[in-house]
């Protein structure tokens, strides 16, 4: 299987195989598809398992299909545990969004909050957050969550573990209610079954 018989773009295909990509995951294989076709999805899915670009490709694909002139809106959110893993994710949307007009950034605790804060007012299409970052940024006024139309739960099961469930249901109150859904997990606890039926209309499964 190639990345075009996935319906990506060839702006999109020629940035992975410029990382080096030849040919897509078994997660990516699975999860593309469904994306694309505006499911939610509930996916097992372990690091290192190329599950970044199995959400990242699809949602640059619908982004840059749907661009609307004017200012540009946090349209992607996607929350992720630790700094690392936020600022890993961030790198790599910006190398596969190298050929389309699709910015992200990144938010995390730790540092600083003014460039992020400039960052944001300049403008993004994707926001890649930690969860208590992004309320304290949100609670200021520097974050709009209302305009996101795709959110993406990575590493769900490191986020509650890390005791983060309160901070990620207090950002999933303030999200639109219409929008596409995410959630990638290692493990799947009571818990994050729980979170999952909350949040997922008629979630595809998939498990790598
Ligand atoms: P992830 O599970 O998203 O952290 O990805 C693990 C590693 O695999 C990262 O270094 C990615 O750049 C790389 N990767 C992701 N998808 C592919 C692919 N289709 N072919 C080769 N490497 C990939």
């Amino acid at each position: 299987m190639t990345f075009e018989s996935l319906n990506l773009s060839a702006d999109i295909v020629a940035a992975v195989t410029e990382l080096g990509y030849t040919q897509p995951t078994p997660i990516q294989q699975q999860s593309i598809p469904f994306i694309l076709q505006g499911h939610d999805l509930l996916a097992g899915a372990q690091t290192g398992t190329g599950k970044t670009a199995a959400f990242a490709l699809p949602l640059l694909q619908r982004l840059s299909e749907q661009h609307a002139e004017g200012p540009r809106h946090i349209r992607a959110l996607i929350l992720t545990p630790t700094r690392e893993l936020a600022a890993q994710i961030d790198e790599n949307i910006r190398a596969y969004a190298k050929n389309i007009s699709v910015q992200s950034t990144v938010i995390f605790g730790g540092v600083g909050m003014n460039p992020q804060i400039n960052r944001i007012a300049k403008g993004v299409d994707i926001l890649v957050a930690t969860p208590g970052r992004l309320l304290d940024l949100h609670g200021q006024g520097h974050v709009d969550l209302s305009h996101v139309e795709y959110l993406v739960l990575d590493e769900a099961d490191r986020m509650l573990d890390m005791g983060f469930i309160h901070d990620v249901r207090k950002v999933l109150a303030v999200l639109p209610e219409e929008k596409q859904s995410l959630l990638f997990s290692a493990t799947f606890s009571d818990e994050i079954k729980q979170l999952a039926n909350g949040l997922l209309k008629n979630p595809q499964h998939i498990q790598v």
